[in-house]
């Protein structure tokens, strides 16, 4: 199943997504819940006159307690920032403030000189999750996958001891454009960034150094997830800035492409 959240009369409503014709287009609204629950494949539905996914109005498809990021679970992108590999998880927080829709501007701050994409696959937790067995199937626990920017101030993250500075800015985690269900992480996702059609990055989740059931334990044996709570699960190789006028597009395989504008404050 494949959802988006747009604007539908005026109001928020979660969209079905399916291929008609060659073309993705939301065919159903969820009339279970609305914003605050998850839709999924016992949901309610109903039909609609076909908006297609392109022209629709789209919102950020998830509303997170906390989005919980993985530092470095590449090791061409640790390298490249002049890090060893890591033997050790790193996560930190990014404040749910900084989730922006698809096609909305990506503001660079005037305290930053570098703004840079980390294009990265993000997992959104379905059911609540604290403290689970070592060997515990984290799969259960997964409601669905989306793609994030893990936009970043790049000299803030390398002059502040911590990140809540450089990874915090308002706009600074564009989301969706829409969540599916269906993906193997395990198997090995393509995770890729162009910027003005130019790539810069492109990955497979097969080279992450922690497994996304080692990311989840992990996360869970700090703190308890709840559905809705966003994973962003680390960039492969290839960051680099973006500049006022950019057009970012950070593509997840299977899910699809999350397209944004970059702006100066
Ligand atoms: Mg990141």
């Amino acid at each position: 199943m494949k959802y988006c959240l747009f604007n539908y009369n005026g109001t928020p409503h979660y969209g079905l997504v399916e291929t008609v014709a060659g073309r993705e287009v939301i065919t159903r609204v969820f009339v279970d819940g609305g914003e605050s629950s998850l839709p999924d494949e016992d949901s309610r539905t109903e039909k609609i006159a076909h908006v297609v996914l392109d022209e629709a109005r789209l919102l950020a498809p998830v509303s997170p307690t906390k989005i919980i990021c993985v530092g470095r679970n590449y090791s061409e992108h640790a390298k490249e920032l002049g890090n060893e590999v890591p033997t050790k998880l790193l996560i930190f927080e990014k404040p749910v403030s900084t989730l922006l829709a698809p096609g909305e501007v990506v503001v660079r701050p005037k305290l930053s000189q570098r703004v840079d994409h980390e294009a990265e696959l993000g997992v959104i937790i379905g059911r609540r999750c604290r403290r689970l067995a070592n060997d515990e199937d984290v799969r259960p626990y997964i409601h669905g996958y989306t793609c994030v920017n893990d936009v970043t101030a790049r000299d803030l993250q390398k002059v502040d001891d911590q990140w809540t500075r450089a990874k915090g800015f308002d706009t600074f985690c564009p989301v969706g454009p829409v969540v599916v269900d269906q993906l193997d992480p395990w198997a090995g996702v393509q995770v890729a960034c162009r910027v003005n059609g130019e790539v810069r990055q492109h990955g497979t989740t097969k080279d992450f150094i922690f497994s996304l059931g080692k990311i989840i334990r992990y996360i869970a044996s700090v703190m308890t997830l709840v559905p809705g709570d966003l994973i962003a699960t680390g960039t492969p190789a290839g960051v680099s800035p973006m500049n006022a006028g950019d057009v970012c597009e950070v593509e997840v395989e299977g899910v699809g492409i999350l397209r944004n504008t970059i702006a100066d404050e």
